[in-house]
């Protein structure tokens, strides 16, 4: 292990989800999307950038025929929490009016992104929005939202790695882990 993943690891209070726990969890979520999507025009629509492991996995793991497109949405807040007002950055780059979406995100925590976003896609008319989300994390739920794909119920911890970040870093740690309290209170 070199320094730069010493100090990574020095950061991280405790393991989640290790990567073997993720990739089979990924594989069942891939082969359910798979058997309900098969016959459909889907989309996945992520989320820049915390979700891009978790889509590169997920689209593997379901062998139909999809297209992918992507929002880019800042939301502001500190930096371990957001305010609910949200802004696109990035806007999808082809029409969804008819065809089937199915939002990709890493994580729901208030909901009050993802209730922005499902906003935003809803007014361009697809066929259907359906959500996937590899982490929920219930216990701090403001606007109420159907998961219809979820991967792990997590606890009200801020966690890091497999797309997810703090202050950008962190993002390329293969499990999920709960960054230490003492980082973001630097
Ligand atoms: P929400 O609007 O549901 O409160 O927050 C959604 C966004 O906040 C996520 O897409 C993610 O960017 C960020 N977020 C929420 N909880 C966490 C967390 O525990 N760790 C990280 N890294 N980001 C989080």
């Amino acid at each position: 292990m070199s320094t730069r993943d010493a100090t990574m690891m020095d950061d991280v209070a405790e393991i989640l989800l290790d990567t073997e726990t993720i990739s089979s969890r990924v594989r069942q979520l891939g082969a359910d999307i798979a058997r309900d999507y098969a016959a459909k025009d889907v989309v996945l629509v992520s989320i820049l950038k915390g979700a891009l492991p978790f889509l590169a996995d997920l689209m593997r793991a379901a062998p139909i025929p999809l297209a992918l497109d992507f929002l880019e949405v800042s939301s502001y807040g500190t930096s371990t929490e957001t305010s609910g007002v949200v802004r696109v950055l990035k806007d999808l780059a082809n029409p969804i009016e008819g065809r089937h979406v199915l939002i990709v995100e890493d994580i729901i925590d208030t909901g009050l992104t993802l209730n922005y976003v499902i906003e935003h896609l809803r007014a361009q008319r697809p066929a259907s929005i359906k959500l996937c989300a590899l982490l929920d994390k219930p216990a701090r739920r403001i606007v109420p939202l159907q998961i219809d794909y979820r991967g792990f119920e997590i606890p009200d911890k801020f966690v890091i790695g497999y797309g997810l970040d703090y202050a950008e870093r962190y993002r390329n740690l293969p499990f999920i882990g709960v960054l230490r309290p003492e980082v973001y209170r630097r």
